[in-house]
């Protein structure tokens, strides 16, 4: 019997379940496929495809460094070079983890190969999805935060015995500072591309189907090596100062003091593991402040485990809802930033323009935000931020886009709608002081669409907003406008999409 192991494009490690190499199958047949089909399903960051591809073969580089027989091809479909493989190699069991994603779950599974093909199961999350479902199916309610107390305990990260470290298991209310003054902001680690790189930028550069995005300048890392450097640089020069700035926006800054650590968890360079203990070890040696680590370190062991979780807790068809039945288009300025004169969608789009990042705060209140309230699409919103971040895959994708964006799921991630005016976009970043509309103004000549979109969106949904109990303060501020203004702004909103955006 021989096996044979597939390794996915973003199950790049060592350790990865299905790469169980021991004496006997030291130099076991692998292979990486290529496929130019799958990246035509739709448009791609180009500097994303960049990121994979590069990745994929400093990976097979480092597999045959070690022993490995490795194939790495570049093909249509995935099925052709499968074949080929199984057949040179007189293969009998094709062994490939899990992947993470539904679609390619399927994929895998319509595949017709001459042999038995096993899925072993995924180790590159700290949850498995059954040990998500059952602390999931005794609860009535799912709430990050009992899941992420829960992760601290299973885990023991930050816990003295069975008590939080400092008395608290949330220091969320320190870290939500606006930024005043000048910040000292640190300066991210980037890497020049070598000539594995350089050469998937040329391929990348003569496609020609519909990217989206700048290649250059690519900086990102694209081996375990240089994303350890990345995980060491940011515990020295950005966690000790992580949280207090965690939610503010800069012109000019786009990545504060946030890790850039997604696009490598994402593909198994980085072991969410080993980065959480990381930023304890860090704590513990060097004193740093328990708000920042913990506030960084509850993206990892709450917040990232528990969207994974609930991706394969909801029904597949999760992607389809549409609780507030919004139907508007994507407008096109999505896709090119100068053609917006809103001057912080217009920073934050140009920034995911030049390298496929923006952080938390700007993908959840300015850019999804802006989708929420102006009544856009849900499938057109996500569809576009799948294209857009060098980090998007299905499962981060949908609960974080649909569910907690655009509270198109109707509550069953958020505890309400993450929907914003100007006034958050003016106190959290700069944003408004280049801006040529007025962010004071919500009906007027220079009227912010954000504010008009705002209480357009509380008007047109007040019945259904009225069922969450966190909305009864801001319901109450609109019942407080004269009907002659809100039949102003609403006027304005309508008028918006009239427009040609
Ligand atoms: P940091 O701020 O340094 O946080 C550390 C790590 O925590 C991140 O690297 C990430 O792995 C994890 N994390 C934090 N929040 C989340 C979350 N909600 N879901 C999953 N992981 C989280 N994350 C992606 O990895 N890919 C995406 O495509 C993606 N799309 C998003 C879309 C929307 C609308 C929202 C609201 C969030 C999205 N996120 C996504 C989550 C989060 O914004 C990014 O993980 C984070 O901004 C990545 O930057 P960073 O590595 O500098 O993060
Ligand atoms: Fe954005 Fe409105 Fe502020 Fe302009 S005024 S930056 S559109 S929030």
């Amino acid at each position: 019997m021989t096996v044979g192991v597939w390794i996915l494009g973003d199950q790049l490690w060592q350790n990865q379940a299905a790469l169980n190499r021991t004496d006997d199958n030291f130099s076991l047949p692998v292979i990486l496929i290529e496929s130019w089909q799958h990246v035509q399903q739709r448009r791609y960051h180009r500097q994303k495809l960049v990121l994979i591809w590069s990745a994929m073969r400093h990976f097979a580089e480092e597999l045959r460094g070690g022993g490995c027989q490795v194939t790495y091809t570049t093909s249509g479909d995935f099925e052709a070079p499968l074949k080929a493989w199984i057949q040179a190699h007189n293969i009998t069991e094709v062994r490939v983890m899990a992947p993470n994603d539904r679609p390619f779950l399927q994929l895998i599974q319509n595949l017709q190969l001459p042999c038995k093909t096993t899925l072993i199961p995924n180790n590159q999350f700290l949850w498995t999805e059954t040990e998500f479902k059952d602390w999931a199916s005794s609860r009535k309610r799912l709430l990050m935060e009992d899941f992420y107390r829960a992760s601290r305990q299973r885990f023991q990260v930050l816990m003295e015995g069975d008590k939080p470290v400092g008395g608290q298991w949330n220091f969320d209310k320190e870290n939500r500072q606006p930024p005043k003054g000048k910040l000292d902001t640190p300066k991210p680690l980037r890497f020049e591309p070598d000539a594995i790189t350089q050469e998937v930028i040329a391929q990348v550069k003569s496609l020609s189907f519909a990217t989206y995005g700048n290649i250059e300048p690519f900086r990102w890392a694209v081996t375990r090596e240089q994303a350890l450097q990345v995980l060491d640089n940011f515990i020295e020069q950005c966690l000790p100062a992580f949280g207090p700035y965690q939610d503010a926006m800069v012109t000019g800054e786009e990545t504060m003091w946030h890790s850039l650590i997604s696009p490598y968890l994402n593909i198994g360079l980085l072991h969410p593991l080993e980065v959480i203990q990381a930023a304890e070890t860090a704590y513990l040696e060097k004193h740093l402040n328990l708000n920042s680590v913990e506030g960084f370190i509850r993206q990892i062991l709450g917040w990232r485990e528990y969207i994974r979780g609930m991706y394969f807790y909801v029904d597949a068809d999760y992607f389809e809802n549409n609780w507030f039945n919004h139907t508007q288009p994507l407008p096109k300025f999505f896709w090119d930033a100068s053609k917006t004169d809103m001057n912080c969608l217009r920073q934050v789009l140009t920034q995911v323009e030049g390298s496929g990042y923006a952080h938390h705060i700007q993908r959840l209140m300015i850019l999804s935000n802006f989708g929420l309230i102006a009544g856009i699409s849900p499938t057109e919103v996500e569809k576009w931020f799948h294209s857009a971040f060098v980090d998007a895959y299905d499962w981060v994708m949908q609960t974080n886009v649909l569910g907690m964006g655009l509270f198109a799921d109707g509550g069953v991630l958020a505890s309400k709608p993450y929907a914003a005016s100007a006034n958050y976009i003016n106190k959290m970043s700069d944003y408004c002081r280049g801006c040529k509309f007025d962010r004071t103004v919500r009906s007027g000549e220079n009227a912010c669409p954000f504010n008009f979109f705002y209480w357009d969106f509380l008007a047109r949904h007040r019945d259904k907003l009225q069922s969450i109990g966190r909305m009864s303060f801001i319901l109450a501020n609109l019942d407080k406008m004269s009907p002659a203004e809100l039949a102003t702004i609403r006027q304005k909103a309508a008028e918006w999409h009239l427009g040609s955006h």
